[in-house]
């Protein structure tokens, strides 16, 4: 009867295993993870807002520089006394003037442009600032419902872990030692019994040589999912 004691064993780990499990799935986490992503692209989309208004200001000012230069370039004109100009001058500074008109024209819609384009900057800014405080909120009330969670798992966890270490005491050493170790692989569970001639973790049929060996010996590694096969009445 020495397998007994190891399947004791590995049902009392398999507890352990599945308040781990159900931790590790739990939804509180779940919104958990997903907040974080909310709040990173709230992030993200902060930073680009910052680069793109920084761009657009300076757009905007050197068509505001633009802009002055042209008013500044007519004002001159303006102050021309007419009454001293000879016609080919009357006509330059017409010229000159309807150019800088249509200048003026062509600068303000861009700057009416720059300027809607920064209202819309803002407004993604707001948006992006109003998920952030909405996901900050959130993540405050799942973070206190996951800390519930585990507050109620650990000592679970705990009062299993010392009934375990108590059936380790009754445990074959080699058996108990190769269970740890694939336990450690992340193989669970361990020990499976036979069931018509396959391995009772993964299904695959044995071959006459194994079904000897594990009638022979008692026990058996799979060779396809390396759990250990026992024989069911042993
Ligand atoms: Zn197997």
């Amino acid at each position: 009867m020495k397998v007994q004691k190891i399947l004791d064993y590995q049902a009392k780990d398999s507890e352990i295993i599945k308040i781990e499990k159900d931790l590790a799935q739990s939804k509180n986490k779940k919104a958990l993870v997903q907040i974080v992503d909310v709040v990173k692209q709230a992030q993200q989309i902060s930073a680009t807002c910052e680069a793109q208004a920084q761009e657009v200001l300076n757009q905007f000012n050197s068509l505001k520089k633009a802009y002055d230069d042209n008013i500044k370039t007519f004002l001159n004109i303006q102050n021309k006394d007419v009454e001293k100009l000879e016609e080919n001058d009357a006509n330059d500074i017409m010229k000159a003037t309807n150019d800088l008109f249509s200048n003026l024209n062509i600068l303000e819609k861009k700057l009416l442009s720059q300027a809607e384009k920064i209202n819309s900057i803002l407004n993604d800014y707001e948006n992006a600032k109003k998920r952030y405080n909405l996901a900050r909120e959130k993540h405050t009330f799942f973070k206190e419902q996951f800390e519930n969670e585990q507050n109620k798992a650990e000592p679970q966890i705990e009062k299993l872990k010392k009934e375990l270490d108590e059936l380790s005491k009754n445990v074959d050493s080699e058996l108990l030692k190769k269970y740890l170790e694939k336990r450690g692989d992340k193989i669970f569970p361990v020990f499976v019994p036979v069931i018509n001639n396959a391995c009772g973790g993964c299904m695959m049929e044995l071959p006459m040589a194994q079904t000897d060996k594990l009638k022979r010996d008692g026990l058996l590694e799979c060779e396809n999912c390396q759990r250990i096969i026992y024989k069911n009445n042993n």
